[in-house]
């Protein structure tokens, strides 16, 4: 089984930037990534309130991001962590495709899409279940859709969406699904992505990573960094201070 000195879990914003520092301070690193680096706000067009760049596209900050973790030494692998267990020497991190040592961790999982009620599911049948309008919206040229949701995501989502398809219906959370809808799209908040790691870590009532400003969980050796942490303000730059936050106190824990 392969050993770092650090595992982090999680290519977004925080654990990106926790790769950096983890990096710099000399000790080694592997990144685990179940998709693909940039996390929330990989297809997001104009990403707002990250000082130093007035116009940057998610797509591009989280590359910039990667290849500056990349080019200080850190590894990444696009693998999905199925669980993490507190042996003698550390960690056991394991995943889809393998099994690997750390001294110490840090969930950077941040927040993935809530999913559609069971009886809205059952309704949906065989018709595409989306979460992104902007990657998928594009399928149902001419077609009626319909908009699961009440809050911003969902008005931007129908924005998005009536310019391509032929009806955009909207309706709330457990409404039925109107049945000449070709697809539905579902823009009903996220939840931190932690359900893998309640076994570890202790978790809030919503499934938040409990820890303070510090970063430390409930296991010592087992940092957390961004959106999956229990916090007020969940923001890239947040989580970019999280990931520095976590990465120094995990190297701290190393000695
Ligand atoms: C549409 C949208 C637009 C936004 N726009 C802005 C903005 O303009 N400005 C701003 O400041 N904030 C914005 N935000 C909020 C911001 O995106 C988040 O605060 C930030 O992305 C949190 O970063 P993170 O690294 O904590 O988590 P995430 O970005 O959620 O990254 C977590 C990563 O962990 C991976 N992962 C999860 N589970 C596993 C696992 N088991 N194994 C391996 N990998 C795993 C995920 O695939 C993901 O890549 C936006 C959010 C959304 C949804």
């Amino acid at each position: 089984m392969k050993k770092y000195d650090v595992i982090i879990v999680g290519a977004g914003i925080a654990g990106l930037t926790a790769a950096i520092y983890v990096s710099r301070a000399g000790k080694s690193v592997l990144v685990l990534e179940s998709t693909m680096q940039g996390g929330q706000i990989i297809n997001t067009i104009n990403i707002e309130n990250w000082p130093g760049d007035f116009k940057v596209s998610g797509a591009e900050l989280s590359q910039k991001i990667y290849k500056q973790a990349e080019e200080l030494g850190a590894e990444i692998e696009f693998d999905d962590v199925t669980g993490i267990e507190k042996i003698a020497e550390g960690f056991k991190v394991v995943t889809e495709d393998g099994e690997y040592i750390a001294g110490a961790v840090i969930l950077a999982v941040g927040a993935e899409p809530r999913k559609l009620s069971e009886k809205q599911t059952k309704d949906a049948g065989k018709r595409p279940i989306s979460y992104c309008a902007t990657c998928d919206g594009a399928l149902y040229k001419g077609k009626p859709v319909v908009v699961v949701g009440s809050g911003n995501t969902a008005k931007h989502e129908m924005e998005y969406l009536q310019n391509i398809a032929s009806k955009v219906y909207h309706i709330h959370h457990d409404d039925p699904i109107p049945e000449d809808a070709e697809a539905v799209f579902v823009a009903i908040g996220r939840v931190p992505a932690t359900g893998n790691f309640a076994d570890l870590v202790d978790l809030d009532e919503h499934g938040y990573v409990i820890a303070g400003e510090d970063c430390k969980t409930s296991t010592p050796g087992v940092f957390v960094a961004g959106d999956c942490r229990t916090k007020e303000i969940r923001q890239l730059v947040t989580a970019a201070a999280d990931g520095a936050v976590a990465a120094m106190e995990a190297c701290r824990y190393l000695g």
